[in-house]
């Protein structure tokens, strides 16, 4: 099997100094290893991609010294397979409708329950409301997955990791699953699929053996497993890195304008410099 791994932008903003360090990371591993370095626009949420933060995507990584193999996957082109999936997984039973407002969520959470954790890492851990009202479909629902129904069929599960602070066999279990994430959103309203199940396909079709990205995903894996078990699709290796932080240790973000990698390069900055930046 060719070693092959993709960097995933949302063309929602300028990239910056964590981007190109998971893109660095991603294209130094794919061609020590002689492997593929793909390219994925994650523009699942049209609401807020811009072609212009695309383009600049294919502008920054190319001038980073960053070549992609094969053509660029968009998952705005995939949404038919994201929902046909869905379908399936509805039919099957494992997921449900949800009709609650994420104020109605706040709202049913509000007595937590010592040593039970509130937050997971798809936000608020759902409270089942609508788990059992075998709700209909519409433009006001959102289709969660029914996660300890999920477990049942889908475990066990496992995924090896081979990022710094978490190396090993991560072994998944139905308690910590339903306990610590719960019935998260397969599919949001006027979203043909949430981030959990369009990267858990986009990634097997294009034959992504292992996923670099950066240790802010750490937690989200454990669904992607599960996922990948109940579609019988392989799960490939994880390797979460470090994130880049700024001076007072805050991870960056899109709105961190300062630290994008234009802004560097209009500064006069070298590919070599960002490099040096990122510790690669
Ligand atoms: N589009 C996602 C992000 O930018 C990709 C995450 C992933 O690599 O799975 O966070």
């Amino acid at each position: 099997m060719i070693f092959t791994t993709r960097f995933a932008p949302s063309p929602t903003g300028p990239l910056h100094l964590g981007h190109a360090y998971s893109a660095l990371l991603a294209h130094d591993m794919a061609r020590a290893a002689d492997g593929r370095f793909l390219l994925r626009i994650d523009d699942l949420d049209q609401s807020r991609a811009r072609p212009h933060w695309e383009d600049q995507i294919y502008e920054d990584l190319t001038w980073l010294g960053i070549s992609w193999d094969g053509p660029v996957r968009r998952q705005s082109a995939h949404f038919q397979d994201y929902e046909t999936t869905l379908a399936k997984l509805r039919e099957r039973g494992l997921t449900f409708e949800c009709g609650c407002s994420r104020r109605d969520i706040d709202a049913a959470s509000n007595a937590p329950q010592e040593g039970v954790p509130e937050f997971g890492p798809d936000g608020r851990i759902y409270p089942g409301t609508c788990r059992d009202l075998n709700l209909s479909p519409n433009a006001d629902t959102c289709t969660r997955l029914n996660m300890a129904a999920g477990c049942d069929i889908g475990l066990p599960a496992a995924f090896s990791e081979t990022g710094p602070a978490h190396a090993g066999h991560h072994e998944l279990e139905k308690s910590d699953l339903v306990t610590t994430i719960g019935d998260v959103v397969l599919s949001r309203r006027q979203m043909a699929a949430s981030y959990h199940l369009s990267v858990v396909l986009d990634d097997v079709a294009t034959g992504v053996t292992h996923v670099i990205r950066g240790a802010d995903l750490f937690e989200a894996t454990r669904i992607h497993v599960v996922l990948q078990h109940l579609l019988d699709l392989p799960t490939p290796t994880y390797h979460h890195h470090d994130l880049i932080r700024d001076d007072q240790g805050k991870r960056l973000a899109k709105r961190d304008d300062a630290r994008a990698i234009s802004k560097y390069r209009a500064d006069g900055a070298s590919p070599n410099d960002i490099r040096e930046m990122v510790g690669l």
